[in-house]
């Protein structure tokens, strides 16, 4: 899935909460911008969720600041972050950024820079939305339910792909490069979105730059809405039973998928996230259920797997 983005208009009418996502592209495209934009579109914190929040940030490091009272959390930690920065530690074990960023987004900045064993960390939070850290003397629990939006260029040079052809990368350096990501990690993202540079943000051929973000806001409000009367939690966090139950195909459906996860060569966990992220799709549509079109942009977000 590409997405151009050559002016500063950038409507995230893509971004669908509570999916994972990440963006590739050359330096200077936006990408960082892109992402620091997400929580102002995302739906208001409820107030359970507020006190949550608060809660967290009350035995943090900086404590507890009034000011962002009910604001979604945006997470941008360096690449330099140990493990215990990113998920908690410390003797007195303390949150670390991905409860932070509980309910909120957490950005990760050229992802490939991350100590590999530190991103392997974050795993089981993202499955599981909460964080054990046990310690000799004593043991925490921390909620960490966030949306992890990343960020890499497409190659160590930054212009693989790019018009300009000044990437002298060899396929061997770009392989090793994108291989910095493990295989389950990236199965644990939903939406891949290339970033270019000429003028116009396009989706799948439909242009829709010209949305307002409050318009865009609008619409996940809805969606959201949705899938809480519908099911108690956002797509993101069906699990199997209810992708099952909620995110269900007929039968033409089931057989279009099997050829694509094959084709794609997908992971069981990777098509419980293509049948999420089509749900969304579709309620986004308020559809009823998810068609062959949901579907098929779902899958059309999504990266084949590494061989
Ligand atoms: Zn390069």
């Amino acid at each position: 899935m590409a997405l151009d983005c050559g002016d500063q208009n950038f409507h995230l009418h893509f971004t669908l909460f509570e999916h994972n996502l990440l963006f590739t592209g050359p330096p200077g495209t936006g990408k960082t911008m892109l992402a620091s934009r997400l929580p102002g579109i995302l739906p208001p914190l409820s107030h359970e969720e507020a006190l949550d929040a608060a809660k967290v940030a009350s035995v943090s490091q900086a404590g507890l600041d009034m000011k962002h009272w009910a604001t979604r959390s945006f997470r941008a930690p360096h690449h330099t972050a140990s493990s215990a920065a990113l998920v908690g530690g410390g003797s007195r074990p303390r949150p670390g950024e991905i409860s932070l960023a509980h309910n909120g987004v957490l950005f990760l900045d050229e992802l490939p820079e991350f100590n590999r064993d530190v991103l392997e960390v974050l795993r089981e939070p993202m499955e599981s939305g909460r964080i054990i850290i046990s310690r000799a003397a004593c043991f925490a629990e921390f909620p960490a339910r966030f949306q992890l939006v990343a960020a890499m260029n497409p190659c160590p040079c930054g212009y693989h792909g790019d018009r300009s052809g000044r990437c002298l990368c060899t396929s061997d350096q770009v392989q090793r490069y994108r291989g910095k990501i493990s295989g389950p990690l990236l199965d644990r993202i939903d939406l891949f979105v290339e970033v270019a540079r000429p003028k116009q943000i396009v989706i799948n051929g439909k242009g829709r730059a010209g949305e307002s973000s409050s318009a865009v806001r609008q619409r996940v409000i809805r969606a959201h809405r949705i899938q809480f009367k519908r099911q108690g939690v956002a797509n993101g966090q069906l699990e199997s039973a209810g992708v099952e139950r909620h995110c269900g195909l007929n039968t033409q459906n089931v057989t279009f998928f099997g050829q694509a996860a094959e084709q794609m060569n997908l992971s069981p966990r990777a098509c419980q996230r293509v049948l999420k992220l089509a749900r969304t799709i579709a309620d986004l549509d308020r559809a009823e259920s998810v068609n062959q079109n949901h579907l098929a942009e779902a899958i059309g977000f999504r990266q084949p797997a590494r061989h």
